[in-house]
């Protein structure tokens, strides 16, 4: 079995399983966090599974640089370019999708 096959994320990405579509390009997907965690709480996810941060920043770089772009893109239109960004990396970290996931939490003032 692919290590994709039972993934939550990469089902979401083929649109076998729902999701709030924010943005989309052939590298990339975005949608709205089911529980979320500011007014404005989009999951960023390259469309190839890569398990977490390092391991995209080591085989995919350039697709970590273009998620930061569309995070600056999604925030540009919810809340005047300010957002913060999250990789929960690691189960003791609150990591609980192995498809590595950027958090972009923005719409509103945010708690330091
Ligand atoms: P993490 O805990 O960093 O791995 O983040 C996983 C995130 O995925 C959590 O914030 C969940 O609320 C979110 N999540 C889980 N299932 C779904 C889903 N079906 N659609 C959208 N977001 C989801
Ligand atoms: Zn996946």
């Amino acid at each position: 079995m692919n290590q994709s096959d039972d993934c939550l994320f990469c089902k979401i990405v083929r649109g076998e399983i729902p999701s709030t579509k924010v943005y989309e390009d052939d590298t990339t997907y975005a949608f709205r966090d089911i529980h979320p965690k500011a007014r404005v709480h989009v999951l960023i996810v390259p469309r190839r599974h890569y398990a977490n941060a390092a391991e995209l920043a080591s085989k995919d770089p350039q697709e970590l640089a273009h998620i930061v772009q569309v995070a600056q893109h999604i925030a540009d239109d919810a809340f005047h370019g300010s957002y913060r960004l999250i990789f929960n990396t690691g189960l003791d970290a609150g990591q609980s999708v192995f498809h590595v996931h950027a958090h972009v939490l923005t719409g509103e003032t945010l708690d330091e």
